[in-house]
């Protein structure tokens, strides 16, 4: 019976408290979840400074703290592909069968769609300040971003030395613009 499993994917960069949170409600609804890490193909740009591996580490200590089994989910790294039109047949190759998508991503949405699958909208928790786009600028510009991640982000960005490596992709992609 694959219809008590839901999909939800993002590229995380990083994993922040409205992934979590988004992923805890989508818990209430379906019995497991697949978390599809998306363009895991992408590090060391300033939209994508993480590679997938920390990513998963990231996500997987986070629903650790968050006290959610591990045999609650599946986290599986997807690398993108150049036809939206056949996306969804891409995915379904990789993950375990679910029935139900939750995204807040119009396309994400719109593929599914076409493919019937039940495609849900979750809520938005604080969006103007839980996007990767803010947390990746707060870093750069030495701002306090560490209440808007969980702990395991803080602290795994911090081991692998993140913020020195976003100022340094931002030196690399400036210094390209001339
Ligand atoms: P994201 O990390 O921005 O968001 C992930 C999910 O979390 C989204 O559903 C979003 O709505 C939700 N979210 C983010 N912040 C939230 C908040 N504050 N509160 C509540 N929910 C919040 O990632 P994304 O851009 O949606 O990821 C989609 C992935 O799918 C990308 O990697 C994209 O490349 C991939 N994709 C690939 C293809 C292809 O390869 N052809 C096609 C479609 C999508």
């Amino acid at each position: 019976m694959k219809s008590n499993r839901g999909f939800v994917i993002g590229r995380m960069q990083p994993v922040h408290k409205g992934h979590i949170e988004v992923i805890k409600k989508t818990l209430e609804e379906v019995e497991e979840i697949v978390i599809g890490i998306g363009s895991a193909q992408l590090s060391h740009t300033l939209k994508n400074p993480f590679t997938a591996g920390e990513r998963i580490m990231m996500i997987t200590k986070a629903l650790a703290d968050n006290e959610i089994d591990a045999d609650k989910y599946y986290i599986i790294p997807m690398e993108d592909i150049q036809m939206n039109a056949i996306w969804v047949a891409h995915v379904k190759m990789m993950t375990p069968p679910f029935l139900k998508v939750f995204s807040g991503n119009y396309l994400v949405q719109e593929l599914f769609k076409e493919e019937g699958f039940e495609v849900t909208t979750p809520p938005l928790f604080n969006r103007e300040e839980l996007s990767g786009t803010e947390i990746r600028n707060r870093i750069l510009n030495n701002e306090d971003w560490s209440n808007l991640v969980p702990k395991a982000t803080f602290n795994i960005i911090n081991e692998i030395n993140g913020a020195e490596r976003l100022k340094n992709l931002s030196k690399k992609e400036l210094s390209e613009l001339k």
